[in-house]
């Protein structure tokens, strides 16, 4: 007993575990692996998770603390879970301590017992009778004790009201030993017989087939690519697999992106089955969250649906695991623990040996690859499930036509005889504001943050610029900060420029614009959506919200106003991202029997990307982005970690970067590593932000474990760097962003 040390990881950046004596009066069997601890740490306490018992420490034995307090008789965490936690916090060279504080839910690290809500029950105790002679002149008592008596399990006090029974009598009733509280959870659902609660669709010949191809692998790992095109189905697919995982008495597990979690995606889980859904979004309340958890890990749950962070959800019986949208960027967390969801729930699916679906209309360059070489069963839905028609795409030049406002004048026609033919028109522009910077028409002044090497955008409703990369807003001036000239001119067209435009064009119709500074209010969304649900003419101007989830019947026209960003961009990503949106935002139109038009307007309207795209379709610009990416040396032909730096002083990052870059250097050689190149260190693309300088370095490496193996041990020596004290940085395996 008193040679037990307790290595505990805690809620600290260091890679490193912590060691404590066992608290006093504890038995030595009661300490598993996964119990929460509260311990003494420099003068404040923390909650540490214990992940070994061992008999040796390297701090001196008098050094040693004892902790606290075990917090929990069991284990809250079920093994596979803790397992998954460590796989992970290797994987990511993260600190296991912060990555348990990102895995679960925040009370669980405050130290709240592991225990869902509990309620008090109020129960008729035996041998308590209406006919007691001390009731004879309490008639309301009475009837109190026989409406408690009514009910063998109990009455939640939550519902005494509704039952119309009196607090104040049953307390006299308590006193009279007639009945008696009980602290305890509401009790479990008992499974229903039959999950659905409203009848399944006739899968079609795709859909079927795919279903097919997944269900013979129900029971076991294997991870299914299901690439169909917007409204071909896909969700009805998984609704049938869920409803077997189910039947056969398991979970299903479902990660959607943030911004498809409207209330449309959530009713449709809830309209189709008689199950108990657990909820995990970032809306989500703590407590609500806890007990969603728990239930899930309890089996008492039967599906679990959430965003990213959900994937962090323990599962009694886990049976399949669906991420919609797999291709969406949202699934990348970009602080902290810089993990993928999706990659880390196919790590997690093998480990549970269960199958994984990765559902999209548009998959990311890494799935397809690994479709491609037979990691993944490619599943394809071709066709749209009800009668709609796919979109007719036209590019459109516009090298030498003058841009009204980012509006040419031959889109200007196309919108101008879609509205009078009595449809709807959706113009996408990916950039909010009124334009992108302020220019003065003298002396060349440009609206520059001053925090960040970038222009600040004008948003002329609110007369400010605003810094879409630190948030830094002021008021749009009247004349020049520099030589005091009123000639002050917006450059480019953001969703506002092109709404106003759009209503002067047009200004018998209703003009809508859906953008972050459109929809901040709650009910603009939906005020929105029932407008544009009435079914008359009307433009819709927004960003990429409106490429994701929701539908538009009657929008038979997409406007593209700008492809060109995603096809001179330094990021390696940046046509992937456009061809996905592009599809995406297409596939919002021509729904019902109107087939639907996509006009884009571009500078580079011959580039390839472009034109495989619009004329063989996404499959195709996929394939000839990948071979591009292969002769470039690029993802997922390789594999990347970025280490990033910042520092308030101009130079700190670098230097710091430049020692790490040495360091690698000399471990490369001592560890023997070959087909690993070091990039940088160079300044980010955006030196400055919010203040601060930028720096990285990126490692580059033709397989994956040498590369770990250099990441492991280079951290190691990175964390004890005196140069990395004054700067701030982080690892990002498997980057998204090179920024
Ligand atoms: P996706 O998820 O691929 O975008 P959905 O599952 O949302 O596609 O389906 C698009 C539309 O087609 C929905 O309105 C859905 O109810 C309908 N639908 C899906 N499958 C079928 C089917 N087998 N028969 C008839 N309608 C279907
Ligand atoms: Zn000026
Ligand atoms: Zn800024």
């Amino acid at each position: 007993m008193t040679d037990a040390i307790l290595r505990l990881a805690l809620p600290s950046p260091l890679r490193r575990l912590f060691d404590y004596l066992p608290p006093a009066g504890v038995a030595l069997e009661a300490l598993q692996p996964g119990s929460r601890l509260r311990v003494p740490f420099g003068r404040r306490e923390m909650v540490g998770i214990l992940v070994e018992v061992c008999t040796h420490s390297d701090i001196p034995a008098d050094k040693l603390k004892p902790a606290l307090e075990l917090l929990d008789p069991q284990s809250p965490l079920p093994s596979a879970f803790f397992k998954f936690c460590l796989w992970t916090a290797q994987y990511y060279q993260h600190s296991l301590g912060d990555t348990f504080s990102w895995a679960l839910p925040i009370l669980l690290r405050q130290g709240e017992p592991a225990q869902a809500r509990q309620e008090r029950f109020w129960l008729a105790n035996d041998g308590a009778s209406i006919d007691d002679p001390r009731l004879s002149r309490a008639p309301r008592q009475r009837d109190a004790l026989k409406t408690i008596a009514q009910h063998p399990h109990g009455v939640a006090h939550g519902l005494l009201s509704q039952l119309q029974l009196n607090k104040d009598s049953l307390e006299l009733l308590r006193e009279k030993d007639l009945v008696r509280i009980e602290v305890r959870r509401h009790a479990a659902h008992p499974r229903p017989t039959n999950w659905l609660a409203q009848p399944e669709l006739t899968l079609n010949p795709e859909q079927s087939a795919a279903a097919t191809a997944i269900r013979s692998g129900l029971g076991s790992f294997n991870t299914y690519l299901l690439a169909g095109v917007t409204g071909s189905g896909k969700t009805e697919v998984y609704l049938q697999l869920i409803r077997e995982t189910l039947e056969a008495g398991k979970q299903a597990l479902i990660l959607i992106p943030e911004i498809n979690l409207g209330p449309q995606t959530l009713e449709r889980f809830e309209r189709r089955f008689n199950a108990r859904i657990a909820l995990l979004h970032s809306a989500v309340n703590d407590r609500d969250r806890l007990d969603a958890w728990l239930a899930a890990r309890d089996g008492e749950a039967d599906i679990i649906i959430g965003t990213r962070s959900a994937l962090f959800t323990p599962m009694k019986n886990p049976g399949l695991i669906i991420i919609d949208e797999e291709h969406d960027a949202s699934y990348k967390q970009q602080e902290g623990l810089r993990y993928h969801a999706r990659d880390l729930a196919i790590v997690r699916a093998h480990q549970e040996n269960i199958p994984i679906v990765l559902g999209s209309a548009t998959p990311s360059l890494e799935s397809l690859h690994n479709a491609n070489i037979g990691r993944y069963a490619l599943l394809r839905l071709n066709q749209r499930a009800g009668s709609a028609k796919a979109p007719k795409f036209l590019r459109l030049d516009v090298k030498s036509l003058p841009l009204d406002s980012g509006i040419s004048g031959p889109m200007q026609q196309a919108i101008r005889k879609t509205l009078e033919a009595g449809q709807q028109v959706l113009v996408f522009l990916n950039r909010r504001g009124f334009a992108p910077t302020l220019l003065c028409h003298d002396c060349g002044w440009l609206s520059e943050c001053p925090r960040c090497d970038a222009r600040m955008t004008v948003h002329q409703r609110s007369r400010e610029l605003r810094c879409h990369h630190c948030g830094h807003a002021e008021r749009q001036p009247h004349n020049c900060p520099k030589c005091q000239s009123v000639d002050l001119r917006p450059v480019g067209a953001g969703t506002e420029r092109a709404e106003e435009r759009l209503e002067i064009l047009f200004p018998d119709i209703p003009v809508l614009r859906v953008d972050r500074d459109s929809t901040s209010r709650k009910d603009a969304m939906t005020k929105l959506f029932n407008t544009i649900q009435k079914g008359e003419p009307c433009i819709l101007v927004g960003t990429q919200m409106l490429a994701k989830g929701h539908h538009f019947p009657r929008v038979t026209l997409v406007a593209i106003l700008d492809a060109d960003g995603g096809l001179f961009s330094a990021d390696f990503r940046a046509s992937e991202r456009m061809a996905q949106l592009i599809v995406q935002v297409a596939g919002r139109a021509g729904r019902a029997e109107e087939p639907g038009k996509v006009i884009i307007q571009s500078h580079l309207a011959d580039h390839p990307l472009l034109v495989q795209l619009t004329e063989q379709g996404y499959f195709a610009f996929a394939e000839q982005a990948l071979s591009e990416r292969r002769s470039a040396g690029l993802p997922p032909f390789t594999h990347l970690a970025l280490l990033r730096a910042e520092a308030h002083k101009p130079g700190q990052a670098e230097g710091f970067l430049d020692q790490a870059c040495t360091e690698a250097e000399l471990q490369l050689e001592e560890l023997q590593l070959s087909g690993i190149e070091l990039l940088g260190p160079v300044p980010a693309p955006m030196e400055r932000r919010a203040g601060r300088y930028r720096a990285q370095l990126l490692i580059q490496s033709n397989a994956r474990a040498p590369l770990h193996r250099l990441l492991h041990s280079w951290l190691n020596a990175l964390e004890q760097m005196p140069s990395g004290r004054a700067v701030r940085w982080s690892l990002d395996v498997d980057p998204i962003d090179l920024f």
